[in-house]
Parts: C-alpha cells; structure tokens; sequence
C-alpha cells in the first residue's frame, strides 16, 4: 500500500535524499524517512521500469511472436524443440552484427544466440 500524506492527502512518492529514501508529498512538500515496508510496497510499484536488456527478453505476449520468422536449425535449451521464432536486434555499437534472439515455438523459453 502506498502512504498517503498526513497533512493533504495525496499520495506519497519515493525520493532518494542524501542517500536515503523519503516519501515526499508531491502537493505540500510534506516528507518521512521511508521504512523498510514502505520500500518493499513502492519497489514493486516502481519496477515497471524496464531496462533496455529487459525490454528485448520480455517479448512474452502471443501477439508480438506471431508474425516473426521460424527457423527449425535451433534446439531449446529448456524443453529440446527444435522449432523457434527468431529476431535480431541490435544491442551494441552499430558497426558490430546485431545479436539473434529466439523464443521455443513449444515451451516459450526465450534466449539468445552468443557467437
Ligand atoms: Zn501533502
Ligand atoms: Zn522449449
């Protein structure tokens, strides 16, 4: 559960002060060192934030695999299939050939390919 502020009403939001996590009020300026029950309840909130590595990992939902190339010279390193969809994207520099992704057409395992 989010804190609410004592003093307005809204909700209070995580802010790092001098190396330690406060709830500030965003309306009134109202803020308390946030316990450790507070960080665990915000830190679920906050972990939306995906990181760019994340982001690429996180092709879960049906509907984004459904229109990508298989390629059937792979094995799963999870269930053993044979059969996956297949992606590049580029992680590194431009210069350098981007890095394949693939995600088991059976058990949806996804990993990459590591030249
Ligand atoms: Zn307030
Ligand atoms: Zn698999």
């Amino acid at each position: 559960m989010p804190r609410f502020c004592p003093r307005c009403g809204a909700i209070l939001k995580p802010q790092k002060i001098n190396g330690e996590i406060y709830l500030v009020c965003p309306r009134c300026g109202y803020k308390v060192k946030a316990t450790e029950k507070d960080l665990q309840s915000y830190r679920v909130k906050t972990r939306i934030k995906h990181t760019e590595k994340d982001r690429l990992i996180v092709v879960r939902d049906e509907d984004r695999v459904r229109g990508l190339p298989i390629t059937r010279d792979v094995t799963c390193p999870r269930c053993g299939y044979h059969e996956a969809y297949y992606w590049m994207v580029q992680t590194r520099a431009a210069d350098e050939p981007p890095t394949r992704f693939y995600k088991c057409r059976r058990c949806g395992y996804v990993w990459r390919e590591y030249e």
